[in-house]
């Protein structure tokens, strides 16, 4: 039997054994000039509707290659209900908050800015670009969703009430994380982490009043935001996600 292909794309196209899919430049690139493709090569493709195939590369050029799906390996997969909202951090340590967030089996990114944020801006292609990256090499099949930086105040004006937010607050006195996961571990949740400065006083007592948001504690020792969002993303999963399965 031949070995699987260690490549694997995304294409958000149908996809269905024998049909014929044109990729865009960018892949067409990636494929035929960085991973040095050659027409009759094997690889695999994927999206979350129609699930992983092996595909069989017909015809590679720099700036079109033509796949041709072959057979369906694997059926697609639904990553649980957890958001993660942040506020953006330095180039290099939002990157790796990202990656790891989609490792981690995130379904949503919100970023969010607050009073000792840094930045109300977030390069968004550049971010799905990223997001896109991490699905494909982590074997995930759904690429989590993106929304527009908001402020803080505006996302709780707009939150959802039934879905449990679960604020990651530095002064420790919040519930511990795994006690809170697991109090509303059939609710659908999403995780609150602020910036390096962390959160203003006004913005930790706001949050603390309202009626879905629920203050959690990841111990004794101040982490990085990009820690702390690694930190309880695995734990969720721990408690409440898919690492039971
Ligand atoms: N500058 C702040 C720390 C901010 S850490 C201070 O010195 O107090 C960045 C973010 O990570 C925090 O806003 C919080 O959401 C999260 N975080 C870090 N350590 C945490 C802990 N022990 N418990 C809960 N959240 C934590």
């Amino acid at each position: 039997m031949s070995e699987k292909s260690k490549i694997r794309i995304y294409v958000p196209q149908n996809l269905a054994p024998d049909l014929e899919i044109a990729l865009p430049p960018e892949q067409s690139h990636y494929l035929c000039n960085v991973m040095r493709l050659e027409n009759g090569k094997n690889i695999r493709c994927f999206n979350d509707k129609d699930g992983e195939f092996s595909a069989l590369i017909v015809g590679a050029n720099k700036k079109q290659t033509i796949l041709r799906i072959l057979s369906l390996e694997r059926l697609p997969q639904k990553s649980p209900d957890i958001w993660l909202v942040f506020a953006p951090l330095k180039k290099d340590r939002t990157d790796f908050l990202i990656e790891k967030a989609v490792e981690l089996g995130v379904n949503k990114i919100i970023p969010v800015f607050t009073r000792f944020g840094i930045t109300d801006k977030i390069r968004s292609d550049r971010v799905k670009a990223q997001l896109v990256e991490a699905v494909e090499q982590c074997e995930r099949f759904d690429v989590p969703a993106l929304d527009e930086i908001s402020d803080l105040s505006s996302l709780l004006k707009n939150w959802p009430q039934s879905r449990k937010l679960f604020f990651m607050d530095e002064t420790r006195t919040g519930q511990p994380a795994v006690d809170a996961f697991n109090a509303y571990k059939n609710q659908p949740a999403a995780l609150l982490i602020g910036p390096e400065g962390g959160f203003a006083p006004e913005e930790a007592a706001l949050l603390r009043r309202l009626p879905f948001v629920c203050p959690v504690s990841l111990g004794p020792r101040i982490l990085r935001a990009e820690t702390a969002a690694t930190a309880a993303l695995a734990v969720w999963q721990a408690v409440a996600g898919d690492w039971k399965e």
